[in-house]
């Protein structure tokens, strides 16, 4: 399938997936490479559009993240964004140093509106800074289309060459009109046709997957999360039966979900699939007696979960192909296609799961970003409710109980967390708050109900705000919301009297409360 590309060459600045995002959502498909790739395949790649990312370096000082100059020479568009900018300037025969004063944050930049890159944008455009570097003198035949206060060339261009470079960030939201002039470079400029569309994706997909897979038999795991199940759904459409998915309920899920993922992939759903749930509850919570540590919970419950799947998959027998819900983050992370630092590694990229006796993998959303995961499970007709399902950890509850896991502890989070969503739902937040949980403490502390003294446990609520998951703020939730969700859980939930809310950001914290 031939579609207009564009590529994002990675500097290792922390937006660089934000990058590929936006321009994503101007439809055009866009792809992220290390800044080490070499220059001729990408020229092979026939990018319509190249963009350099931010970087922490300093462009000036020896040994840092570079390119070749015949970078600029291929014919092909190429926008530099901040420290993009900075390197294209530098390798072109301008002057990169360090800026008298440093930007950062929310600054106001004046534009030249009658340029292509800043088409329909205002003459006065807020944008997001972060730099303490700065282009003191433009590369030759370079005019300069933007400045603020303090930085006299915020944006530059060469239009004969077709190079264009600005200093601020428009993949950052707090650019006001940053994906307008990404979209005017890859659409005006780069002339992108924006066919890249979720629906054409799918119907493609689920053809070139019924193509591969012809006859043969394929093993799905299914966690219930929204990777795992539009990923068995498109599976589901290429090759009905000839697919199984093991659902293992570990006993660690919210409330009801075991049975949400059942209704859609079980017999009585719409799809025409073999369906394996397993009970195992008892045997994770067995395995999790009277342990504390959250990493240790983590590798116990990891582990299990790897041991019930292969003796489901041992049952099964051989098979052709493994599905794995692999999306595009999970790649850029794994150091596979950009250049930020290695931050997680996942099991499930490059190395194959060695415990189930398979030929091939199929991981049919590994071109895709979050969001468009889940306008794929839109597309494939997947309810709301598992498309818009909350990042939730694959140890689950296991992990936010603090403390030991019982049987118990699981009720108390799991009665807990359905009424707190139910009432952030019930105020309208649910879609606009990024993520929110509750999580079972390991405090207890006297209270008093109905004249009684009791000693019971203490509920946490967390929601924070999110772009990115990599940082994030705790939410401000109307009070109204929090005691009402307070009252309501210490009324309905059994040895529970107390509930705090967590208005810890990350850092310092982090997401989940383990
Ligand atoms: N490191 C460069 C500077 O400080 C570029 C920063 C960036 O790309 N955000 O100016």
């Amino acid at each position: 399938m031939s579609r207009d590309k564009v590529i994002v060459i990675d500097f290792g600045g922390q937006y660089n997936q934000l990058v590929a995002r936006r321009v994503r959502e101007c439809n055009v498909y866009c792809e992220i490479y290390s800044y080490k790739t070499d220059l001729n395949k990408i020229r092979e790649m026939k990018p319509k559009g190249i963009i350099l990312t931010g970087g922490p370096d300093s462009c000036y000082v020896e040994g840092a993240a570079g390119c070749e100059k015949g970078l600029f020479d291929l014919g092909i568009p190429v926008l530099g964004l901040c420290y993009g900018a900075q390197l294209m300037m530098h390798v072109l025969g301008g002057h990169v140093c360090k800026a008298p004063v440093r930007e950062y944050g929310k600054i106001e930049v004046i534009v030249d509106t009658s340029v292509p890159l800043f088409a329909n944008v205002s003459e006065h455009t807020i944008c997001w800074m972060s730099h303490n570097d700065y282009i003191e003198r433009t590369a030759p035949e370079f005019q300069i289309i933007a400045h603020t206060d303090n930085c006299p060339a915020a944006a530059m261009q060469c239009v004969n060459r077709k190079l264009y470079a600005i200093q601020f960030h428009p993949e950052v939201l707090h650019t006001v009109e940053g994906t307008k002039i990404l979209s005017n470079f890859v659409h005006g400029i780069c002339g992108c046709t924006g066919d890249w569309r979720m629906d054409a994706f799918v119907a493609n997909s689920v053809k070139a997957i019924r193509q591969k897979v012809g006859k043969g038999k394929v093993l799905c795991a299914l966690s219930g999360g929204v990777d795992s199940s539009v990923a068995a759904v498109m599976l589901a459409k290429a090759v009905g039966e000839q697919l199984t998915c093991v659902f293992v309920d570990h006993g660690l899920l919210r409330k009801n979900e075991g049975d949400e993922v059942e209704e859609v992939f079980g017999p009585s759903g719409p799809y025409n699939l073999n369906f394996v749930r397993v009970n195992a509850k008892e045997r994770f919570y067995e395995k999790l007696k009277g342990i504390e540590e959250p990493e240790q919970k983590r590798k116990i419950i990891g582990e299990e979960f790897i041991r019930v799947f292969e003796e489901e998959a041992k049952k099964i027998g051989a098979v052709d192909f493994l599905v794995q819900g692999t999306i595009y983050p999970d790649v850029v992370e794994s150091g596979l296609g950009g250049e930020s630092s290695v931050i997680k590694s996942h099991h499930n990229v490059g190395g194959l799961p060695d415990y189930v006796d398979f030929k091939e993998i199929i991981e049919p959303l590994r071109d895709l970003f979050k969001d468009e995961v889940r306008q794929a499970g839109l597309e494939l007709g997947i309810p709301n409710r598992l498309v818009f399902r909350q990042p939730f950890p694959g140890p689950g509850l296991g992990i936010r109980i603090v403390g030991e896991v019982t049987a118990e502890k699981v009720r108390m989070v799991q009665e807990a967390d359905a009424i707190y969503r139910e009432e952030m739902a019930k105020a309208g937040l649910d879609r606009s708050v990024g993520q929110y949980f509750a999580a079972l403490t390991n405090m207890r502390s006297v209270g008093v109900m109905g004249d009684e003294r009791t000693y019971d446990y203490a509920v946490a609520l967390r929601a924070v705000n999110t772009v990115d998951f990599m940082t994030a703020e705790a939410a401000e939730l109307p009070w109204e919301v929090l005691g009402r969700v307070a009252s309501r859980i210490v009324n309905e939930v059994e040895h529970v009297n107390r509930v705090l809310y967590d208005c810890t950001g990350k850092p310092p914290g982090t997401i989940e409360f383990e």
